[in-house]
Order: structure tokens, then C-alpha cells, then sequence
């Protein structure tokens, strides 16, 4: 039985700066990618904030450089998704299809995916007309009516992100009162462009090949109406992928994995980096700097134990 030194599970900045830093130590880790490898950033366009590229890089771009710098440097790539792990034993194990792979040490860099209504219709539109990420597909919102759906600082964010493009931006909230920041809220209320449905929801996307509309119920009275819009921008919070995890890591209520001391897991030897952790902040550069500190913890946990 072949046992590795470090087993890296998810692909996003987290998961590639991880590899690159352990990698680097000579630990030569595995990294079990994903079927959808490079995370999150593979669905956005232009990245204007992550240090080192003042004219910005596009988002798979940046995850391309990134794999290619923790491939430099010796990390092997499974490009599949982990189907189930055992933590409870050692070496920890990790079943991609029919395979099981052992070791020593693992970081767990999963991310988090966005969470959608749920509706046929909605799913069928995705790409054409419905989006969860106005920094990528707003500009595709020039001169047009736009909806976007939930009620916390990331809908705020988007909508106020889209009356740079949109002519009018309609937030449709299923109840009467926000759950975003204050401050957040108040640039929301101030900006014209944008109008607010309360105590509303969405029980279909109108279009064929593309969003024209939508079905809305307000749920208080009871009473339908349809709304022609071009775009929805649907920001009602994101899951974290760990479905995987069932049973085999503390998680909290909304499935994320709960860290002793920022990567480190209740189980020693079980480190956890990026959006998988993180509901907060949520950028690339955060990720990848949990990233870097789960693959140092790892590093100190392995030699501790004298296992490299
Ligand atoms: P969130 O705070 O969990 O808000 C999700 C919103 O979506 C809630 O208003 C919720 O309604 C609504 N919602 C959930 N499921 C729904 C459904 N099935 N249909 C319709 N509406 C639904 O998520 P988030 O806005 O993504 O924020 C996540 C975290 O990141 C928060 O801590 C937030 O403060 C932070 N964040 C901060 C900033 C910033 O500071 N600039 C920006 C973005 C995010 P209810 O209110 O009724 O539950």
C-alpha cells in the first residue's frame, strides 16, 4: 500500500497555493483536483484585485498560473472528485471512484459553490440571462432591467455593482427587511437606480433561450404578477462543498468546516484552507494565503511526527 506525504482536496487559490508551498518542501503532494477544477474563479472574467497584476488577469487565467506554479514544483494531479475520505483512521484515506488513496496528511480546499433558488427554469437560463456573479456578467447588462435576489450585503453589493451598467436594478427580497450591513443598506436606499420588492419571490424565470421575465408571488397577499426583466442576478448566499465530509469532520450548522486554530481541524494531521472555512471574506488572496498556512502546518505536523 502506497501512502503519501499530503493529499490536497479542491483546486481553488487555497488549494493551489497549498500545493505550490508544499511542494516546494519537497513533500511532493497529491492534489485531488475536482472534475470542475480551478474553483470559483473559473466563472469570473477580469480579476482586478489580487496584488501582482495591475491590469488585471482573467480568472481561469490566474487558477492556469497557479496550477502550472505547484506543478513546477512537483505536485501530481488527479483530476476527479473525491468521492468519500476516512478521517478515523491512519493513514487517512480518500476514495476517488474505484481508487483509494492513503495518507498522511490532508488539506481539505474545497471551497464553497453558490446557492440557487431551486427552479427548472432557473437552472435551464443559467448563462443566459441568470447569473450568481454580477462582477462577471454585469457588463453584459448595458442599458437593460435587472433584477437581483436576496436580502444580505453580497445582493447589495451586486446591485449597487450593477447600476453602473443597468438602467434600473429591482432587489427581490422574500422578506421585509434586510438582513445586510447598515452601511450597506443605506447606499442600497440612496441610489436611485435601484428599487426594492419586499416579502417577494421568484416562481419562475419567463424565456426561452433567454431571461425575458418572471413570475412573481408576493408571498404577504398571495397575489401574481409578471415582470419583464433581461438578467437575474441571484446572491443568496453561498454552500460550502462538504458534503463529502458527512460524519468524518466537525462542520457547523451551514456545513462549514469548524477549524481549532485557522487550518488546523479537530483531527490532527486534518487541515482545512479557503472558502471551505471562510463565509466572510471570501477572496482569491485569502484563500490562497490559508492556503500557504495550511501547507506550513502540514509540513511542521509531518516532520513532528518524523513522517518525512
Ligand atoms: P447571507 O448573508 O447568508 O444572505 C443571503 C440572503 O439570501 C438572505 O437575505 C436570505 O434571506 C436570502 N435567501 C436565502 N435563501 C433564499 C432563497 N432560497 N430564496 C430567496 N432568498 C433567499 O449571504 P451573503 O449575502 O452572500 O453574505 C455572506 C457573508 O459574506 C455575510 O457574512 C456577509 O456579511 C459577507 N459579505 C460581506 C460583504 C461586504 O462587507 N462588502 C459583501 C458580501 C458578503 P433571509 O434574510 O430571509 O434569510
Amino acid at each position: 500500500m502506497e501512502t503519501e506525504n499530503l493529499i490536497i482536496i479542491g483546486s481553488g487559490p487555497s488549494g493551489y497555493t497549498a500545493a505550490m508551498y508544499a511542494a516546494r518542501e519537497n513533500l511532493a503532494p497529491l492534489m485531488i483536483s475536482g472534475f470542475t477544477k480551478g474553483g470559483q474563479l473559473m466563472l469570473t472574467t477580469t480579476v482586478d484585485n489580487y496584488p501582482g497584476f495591475p491590469d488585471g488577469i482573467q480568472g481561469p487565467d490566474l487558477m492556469e498560473l497557479m496550477r502550472k506554479q505547484a506543478e513546477k514544483f512537483g505536485t501530481r494531479f488527479v483530476d476527479d472528485d473525491v468521492a468519500s475520505v476516512r478521517l478515523d483512521k491512519r493513514p487517512f484515506e480518500v476514495v476517488v471512484g474505484e481508487k483509494t488513496y492513503y495518507s498522511n496528511a490532508v488539506i481539505i480546499s474545497t471551497g464553497a459553490s453558490s446557492n440557487w433558488m431551486g427552479l427548472e427554469s432557473e437552472k435551464r437560463l443559467i448563462g443566459k440571462g441568470v447569473s450568481s456573479c454580477a462582477t462577471c456578467d454585469g457588463f453584459f447588462m448595458k442599458g437593460k432591467d435587472v433584477i437581483v435576489v436576496g436580502g444580505g450585503d453580497s445582493a447589495m453589493e451586486e446591485a449597487l455593482f450593477l447600476t453602473k451598467f443597468a438602467n434600473s436594478v429591482t432587489i427581490i427580497h422574500r422578506r421585509e427587511v434586510f438582513r445586510a450591513s447598515k452601511i450597506m443598506q443605506d447606499k442600497v436606499m440612496q441610489n436611485p437606480k435601484i428599487k426594492i420588492l419586499w416579502d417577494c419571490a421568484i416562481e419562475e424565470v419567463l424565456g426561452k433561450d433567454k431571461v425575458e421575465g418572471v413570475k412573481l408571488n408576493q408571498l404577504k397577499t398571495g397575489e401574481k404578477a409578471e415582470m419583464k426583466i433581461d438578467g437575474i442576478f441571484v446572491a443568496i448566499g453561498h454552500s460550502p462543498n462538504t458534503n463529502f465530509l458527512q460524519g468524518q469532520l466537525e462542520l457547523d450548522v451551514r456545513g462549514y468546516i469548524i477549524t481549532t486554530d485557522e487550518v488546523k481541524t479537530k483531527i490532527e494531521g486534518v487541515f482545512a484552507a479557503g472558502d471551505v472555512v471562510d463565509h466572510l471574506y471570501r477572496q482569491a488572496i485569502t484563500a490562497a494565503g490559508s492556503g500557504a498556512k495550511a501547507a506550513i502546518e502540514a509540513r511542521s505536523y509531518l516532520y513532528q511526527i518524523k513522517l518525512v
